[in-house]
């Protein structure tokens, strides 16, 4: 089956103006495959300078906006949130939900990345639903239990069938800017038993949901791990503030 596969940058708290206009420059002449989409999640300051530079620049349509977070709710007294309509508006298309920083240092819960992904979904975002386990959940093989309990309660809040309009982000979070790669034995082990999980609510759906590794991927690791048969790109954090290293990763997916 091909699916469509996504490379997706999250720049965290990183990156200014000039890393806009360089990035955007530089992705001007990198070479795709037919079925890639690069997707660009700056700060959300930046949002908006990005959107104007990919337009002035006739950026090639396969590379895409993306925010870092959304708030679930519509609007309303939430200071220092950005709500999906904002987005809309900026022409983001893709939206992170749920990054492993935001369960940690924020404490988002399952449920409340469940609420996002509603609240994107119903705005036309595609979000990237962001799940994975810490190193001591897989040093005591809980690496399983733990991915349902963040995708069960999205399922439940959308249903399975709006899943084609989601993307998934496997991102153990062992691996997040360590400099620690699952192998990609294990990415596709956890990449394979998530699309299991999926199929037993909706085979076809299943099927179709692209499942982007995260974690360390790099200039070096891409490849291989594009390669593994339910890995269908990646989300890439360290490298994607490197403008040569991010396009050698676009072009392995
Ligand atoms: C991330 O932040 O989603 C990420 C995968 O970071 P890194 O590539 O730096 O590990």
């Amino acid at each position: 089956m091909t699916r469509r596969a996504i490379v997706a940058a999250n720049w965290k708290m990183n990156g200014d103006s000039a890393l806009v206009n360089t990035m955007v420059s530089g992705l001007n002449n990198v070479e795709l495959q037919d079925n890639v989409n690069v997707v660009i999640c700056p700060s959300a300051p930046y949002l908006s300078a990005l959107v104007v530079k990919a337009k002035e620049d006739k950026l090639n349509a396969a590379i895409s906006i993306g925010a870092q977070n959304v708030s679930e709710h519509d609007n309303g007294a939430f200071t220092g949130e950005i709500s999906t309509k904002m987005l809309q508006e900026l022409s983001v298309e893709f939206v992170i939900i749920g990054h492993s920083e935001r369960r940690c240092l924020y404490h988002e819960t399952s449920t409340q990345a469940a609420h996002k992904v509603k609240a994107a979904l119903n705005a036309g975002l595609t979000p990237i639903l962001c799940i994975g386990e810490s190193e001591a959940e897989r040093a005591t093989e809980q690496t399983e239990t733990v991915l349902a309990s963040q995708l069960q309660p999205v399922i439940d809040e959308v249903g399975i069938e709006k899943f084609i309009d989601v993307v998934i982000a496997y991102e153990p979070v062992w691996a997040i800017g360590t400099g620690k790669t699952a192998s990609s034995e294990m990415a596709q082990e956890t990449h394979q038993f998530i699309r299991q999980f999926l199929a037993k609510a909706n085979e076809n759906v299943a099927a179709k949901v692209p499942l982007l590794y995260g974690g360390s991927v790099n200039a070096s690791n891409c490849e291989e791990l594009f390669a593994q048969p339910d890995i269908d790109g990646g989300l890439i954090g360290g490298a994607s503030l490197h403008v040569e290293q991010f396009k050698v990763i676009c072009s392995a997916a």
